[in-house]
């Protein structure tokens, strides 16, 4: 599935990564440690780096932090975006020292002279804004003007922040609108981008954990991305950032939309099985990045079905009575006993 063309999108760019209208859809994720102590702040964003992360939202909770906001852009390039609540004085602080985006909550920053301050500020150093509207901290005069109706509160909230942009002439913007609730994300974001020609980020705010939070995260971001919407997408787990990413990537391949790795596709094995799957993916899953993108390794329970059911991969493996065999294309080209698998694999990749 590919992003519907949307030739009057806009694009911005922080710290040079072009997000929107022509770029790809980036996944980022957000520091869940405090600026405080810089040196586990400093080691997680090394793991980011490792993992892809595009875009690291950090929260910027006071002006005391403001040296550490510094040390961490300067250590890294991840494009970094601060996340401002309440104080505009922060959003301040952290254009001051030289963040190159911010995000701001239209539910706890209404002062409109602050807010053309923080908009004065962006101009001047190229910085990005997102107005990023979260259900869970809306003001209730959005609720009532919108007659309860939370997709319309959260696109009102949005709305007012954009038009007083628009009044100091400023556009560089990224916007959103978060809920738990995957219908009235749908919603918010589907009137959001009727309305407006700015870059998305998309997520639903507190997917919560393990499987019921990735698969809340994967339905609605996968909703959104298959009308068009997203330009950004940030996978909310209770789980690590690293796990955020991630997830963010496998939607994002799993819809065709960006290839990270080579696919990986085993059965779910039944009675017909021969080997252990399960043990053999997770052996493989970490030599993945070892083939090439745009292949398709498989593993297989049984050959009695295995290369014919897996016969688009590019390899694969499926257990037999003695060990496995190794197939291309649903053809046979190779056996070795389940002891030797490893070394037949890491000799296959050296030959690659
Ligand atoms: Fe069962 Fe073999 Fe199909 Fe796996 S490949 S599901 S073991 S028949």
């Amino acid at each position: 599935m590919k992003r519907m063309s949307d030739k009057k999108g806009r694009c911005v760019f922080i710290s040079g990564m072009g997000v929107g209208s022509g770029y790809p859809v980036r996944v980022e994720t957000m520091l869940k440690v405090p600026l405080y102590n810089l040196e586990e702040v400093v080691s997680k964003v090394r793991e980011l780096e490792r993992e892809g992360c595009e875009l690291l939202r950090v929260a910027f909770p006071s002006l005391e932090l403001k040296e550490q906001l510094q040390c961490l852009i300067k250590s890294t390039n991840i494009p970094i975006m601060a996340d401002i609540h309440f104080d505009p004085n922060l959003a301040l602080s952290a254009i001051e020292a030289g963040c190159p985006s911010v995000r701001i909550n239209p539910g706890n920053m209404k002062n409109k002279k602050a807010l053309r301050e923080i908009v004065s500020a962006a101009k001047e150093r190229g910085v990005v804004i997102r107005i990023g509207a979260n259900g869970g901290s809306l003001a209730s005069s959005f609720y009532e003007r919108a007659q309860g109706d939370q997709a319309k509160a959260l696109v009102l909230a949005v709305e007012e922040q954009i038009k007083l942009m628009w009044d100091e002439g400023f556009e560089d913007l990224i916007i959103s609108a978060k809920a738990t609730s995957i219908n009235a994300t749908l919603k918010a974001n589907i009137l959001l981008k009727q309305r407006y020609p700015y870059p998305l980020h998309i997520g639903i705010t507190e997917a919560g954990p393990g499987v019921h939070g990735v698969t809340k995260s994967s339905v609605g971001i996968a909703l959104m991305l298959s009308q068009g919407i997203g330009d950004t997408i940030r996978v909310s787990l209770t789980d690590s950032s690293v796990k955020e990413i991630k997830v963010g990537q496998e939607i994002l391949q799993a819809l065709g939309i960006r290839r990270f790795r080579a696919d990986l596709v085993s059965c779910p094995t039944c009675g017909r099985k021969r080997i252990d799957v399960q043990t053999l993916v997770k052996a493989i899953e970490p030599v993945l990045d070892k083939f090439p993108k745009d292949w398709t390794i498989a593993v297989m329970g049984c050959e009695v079905n295995g290369p014919k059911e897996a016969s688009s991969a590019n390899l694969g493996v499926a257990g037999t009575l003695s060990g496995v065999v190794f197939f291309q294309h649903g053809k046979i080209v190779g056996k070795c006993s389940v002891e030797d698998i490893e070394t037949y694999v890491k000799t296959l990749i050296k030959h690659l």
